[in-house]
């Protein structure tokens, strides 16, 4: 039987560390003030399980360096060669990975896979998470993290998306989207985000922040050629001067369009 064994979060500032607890401060009212600002463009947002928390774990594992997309289609293809997750377990990895070929790096996913179904299966008995809900947060995250490839990223995506608990995914585009306005240091890295962001609202709001931030870096902070002249956060956004200025450059000007200023 595999241990798991309680996550660490990031430490937090101490009572007495008054410029890191004001930065905390102006960071929380950003990330309020970023909510009321994205959610008439992009919302509203509806929390509602697209999958059981099993299907979305191993659908999350197959999104891992391809689209979701191709993440699709790899997961159609599995479920349909192997109808039950007990098929997938007996089958051999390279029948596995031939199955989810589309969503790529097939030969590492199909045994990681194949060895999450393991140990969910020595743990519980059965293929069902749906009792991670009736956990503590902490406890919850920390028994999915244990399972092989499964990091931060992945246990949000599990325990919001399916169970509606309050666990904040951070995922490129809102790590990115994140960078650039503020909400987090520039320094921050991506495990640290999760712990910082999650905290940074209502946990009542973390589906809804996740949904707003992911949709603005693919709409409008985009990695390449951020759309700042159209970005409600402009100007309240650390790095639109930087963006602006850049723009600004020949090499950089792109065709304004009608009605739009930087
Ligand atoms: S102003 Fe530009 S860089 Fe800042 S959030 Fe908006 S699109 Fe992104």
């Amino acid at each position: 039987m595999l241990e798991y064994r309680p996550l660490m979060t990031s430490p937090q500032p101490s009572a007495d560390n008054i410029p890191a607890l004001r930065g905390i401060a102006r960071r929380n009212a950003l990330a309020a003030e970023a909510m009321r600002r994205l959610d008439p463009l992009y919302g509203p947002v509806v929390w509602k399980p697209r999958f059981n928390a099993l299907e979305e774990l191993i659908f999350t594992v197959l999104t891992q360096h391809t689209s979701d997309s191709n993440a699709e289609v790899a997961y159609d293809a599995l479920k349909k060669q192997f109808p039950s997750w007990i098929d997938v377990l007996e089958a051999g990895p390279e029948e596995i990975a031939a199955a989810i070929k589309h969503g790529g790096l097939a030969n590492q996913k199909a045994p990681r896979i194949r060895e999450i179904l393991r140990i969910i299966l020595e743990r519980t008995g059965h293929f069902e998470l749906e009792f991670l809900a009736t956990m503590p947060l902490e406890e919850a995250r920390s028994w999915l993290i244990s399972l092989p490839g499964v990091g931060k990223k992945t246990v949000g995506v599990v325990l919001n998306f399916a169970l509606g608990m309050p666990a904040m995914p951070v995922d490129t585009h809102i790590y990115r989207v994140a960078r650039r306005t503020g909400l987090i240091g520039l320094k921050t890295n991506v495990d640290d985000a999760h712990d910082i962001m999650e905290a940074q609202i209502d946990p009542d709001d973390v589906f809804q922040y996740h949904v707003l931030l992911i949709t603005h870096g693919r709409q409008l902070c985009k990695a390449q050629r951020p759309l700042c002249g159209e970005c409600p956060m402009a100007d309240i956004c650390a790095a639109m001067p930087v963006f602006a200025k850049a723009f600004e450059a020949p090499k950089y000007k792109r065709p304004v369009r009608a009605g739009q200023t930087l």
